[in-house]
């Protein structure tokens, strides 16, 4: 019951005529959202049960990056076909059964839906890429933003074998408010959101020598309570002399080495700020240390944790690094590193709520990107393939015996509820848009499903809705798993409430 209550929860939210979530969590921020993944982050689930199906949704998150509404609706719906075959007297051990034996063969079957593409071509990466996009609020500037996944995509990855390997760690994606979705560009190196710590920097160095450190520059406090004794105002005088050669002997070994560009996780103190400056190194502060990592491999830097074990060959280089105004803020743009594969998706977008939802689409976006790259194969989207899966699968246990074939045709039954959810969505009679794609399916209409933006049912190749075939394969391993999951329990053991 508990898991069919968070399954239901995103029924509304399939498709692109899903519904969007708004959420608030503990402190009052509101996130809108029609992600799965990122909807079932934000919900506070108690219940061990629903907690699963959170759990196969980010499982499915990490996978392949997208299909995450589709593998909880789907787990919820198995979850309620065997409620009902439990009703029937049906044991849990014949379901599981049932269950794996359908699951295996939709497996096999999904094999041979399935279309190969050719991903050295440029447009039928965006054709699959930019229909991952579809749902979300970003959806009118989709093919753009799809070409953009594609392109990052594309730099970061690869060659091997004719085919490509894309690493997602590579790939940076940064957003700040103000313009236009279509303002959103491709930057060949790492930006980040920061400014260069003191104004008598330089704003702009070529042939950069940068240091990563990953220690503060500045005179840390002790954790604990100390206190120092000092008798006389020489001794005050001296302690602070002391600190100050300290932060000096720091930037003067910096600079012996060569270096002009300093980037810290950690902070930089005023007093260190200005020797820099008076050294004309350029320096950025409180970097996230995922950046540091990504400034590591395209500068090629070793991250360092103690200045005084610095050495020339520890630094980094890049052709520019280079303050600049993005809107109303500065940022600072690392480019032309020596490793080319690093590249970063710069978002621009009206509101904070729309570059947020357009951040978390373009990670979709890059994940289907990488699926293709790992399989480069397809099915129709729309319902169509869950269409043919279901009847491919009905057939199959028709020739089973006994309670077994229950158990498969309520599987397939299961399957079936992704159409209806999406012709659901799209204002549609559910009972007559099933009939109609069962009719043109048995017609051998493979690709007939809900074109949920008209309202009709629609062949799915000629208006190029795709999905990769493994976000398809893994959504039905992952609900299975989470079903079996559930219908291996009997009984919900809990610890006594300790007494206060
Ligand atoms: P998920 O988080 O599971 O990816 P989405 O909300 O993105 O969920 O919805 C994905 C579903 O919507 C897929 O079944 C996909 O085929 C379908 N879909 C996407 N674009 C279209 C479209 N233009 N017409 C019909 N169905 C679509």
């Amino acid at each position: 019951m508990a898991a069919k209550v968070v399954s239901e929860i995103l029924q509304t939210s399939l498709g692109p005529r899903g519904m969007d979530k708004l959420l608030i969590d503990a402190f009052g921020d509101v996130t809108i959202t029609g992600d799965g993944a990122t909807i079932l982050k934000e919900m506070e689930i108690q219940h061990p049960a629903a907690k699963l199906l959170v759990e196969i949704a980010k499982a499915q998150d990490a996978e392949v990056g997208d299909g995450t509404t589709t593998v909880v609706v789907l787990a919820g719906k198995m979850l309620e076909s065997a409620e009902s075959l439990l009703d029937e007297g049906i044991h849990p051990s014949i379901i599981i059964d049932g269950y794996k034996k359908a699951m295996d063969y939709a497996l096999e079957a999904a094999k041979g839906v399935a279309i190969p593409i050719d991903i050295t071509k440029k447009e039928e990466l965006v054709k699959v890429v930019a229909n991952s996009l579809s749902s979300k609020v970003v959806a009118e500037a989709r093919d753009y933003l799809a070409q953009k996944a594609v392109e990052a995509a594309l730099i970061a990855a690869d060659k091997v074998n004719g085919g490509y390997n894309l690493d997602l760690d590579w790939i940076k994606v940064e957003k700040k408010k103000g313009k236009s979705l279509y303002e959103t560009q491709l930057i060949q190196g790492i930006v980040l959101d920061k400014e260069v710590v003191h104004p008598d920097m330089p704003k702009m160095v070529t042939n950069a020598k940068i240091a990563l450190l990953d220690t503060p520059l500045e005179i840390e406090k002790p954790e604990w309570t100390t206190k120092i004794s000092v008798s006389s105002p020489q001794q005050i005088k001296g302690y602070l002399e002391e600190e100050t050669s300290i932060l000096k002997s720091y930037v003067d070994k910096l600079k012996s080495i060569g270096v002009n560009v300093v980037i810290a996780q950690k902070g930089i103190d005023d007093t260190a700020q200005h020797f820099l400056a008076k050294a004309g190194i350029m320096a950025v502060r409180r970097v996230k240390r995922s950046d540091i990592e990504k400034l590591a491999k395209a500068t090629g830097a070793k991250i360092v944790t103690s200045i005084k074990d610095i050495k020339p060959e520890d630094l980094g280089t890049a052709g520019l690094v280079e303050e600049r105004k993005v809107g109303e803020e500065k940022m600072v743009f690392v480019e032309q590193c020596p490793n080319p594969k690093a590249v970063t998706i710069l978002v621009r977008g009206a509101a904070d709520r729309i570059v947020d939802e357009t951040e978390r689409s373009l990670q979709d976006a890059l994940h289907v990107a990488r699926d293709l790259f790992r399989e480069a194969k397809i099915v129709p989207g729309g319902g169509a393939f869950e269409m043919e899966i279901s009847r491919r699968i009905r057939e199959y246990g028709r020739k089973l015996p006994g309670k077994e074939q229950l158990a498969v045709l309520k599987f397939a039954e299961a399957v079936e509820q992704i159409p209806v959810i999406l012709a659901l969505t799209a204002g549609l009679d559910p009972v007559d848009a099933i009939a109609e794609l069962r009719k043109r399916h048995d017609a051998g209409e493979i690709d007939a499903g809900v074109d949920v933006l008209s309202g009709k049912i629609a062949r799915m190749g000629q208006m190029n809705v795709y999905d990769p075939l493994i976000v398809k394969e893994q959504v039905i391993k992952s609900a299975v798993e989470a079903s079996i999951m559930v219908l291996r329990i009997d009984d919900i053991i809990a610890a006594s409430q300790s007494k206060v």
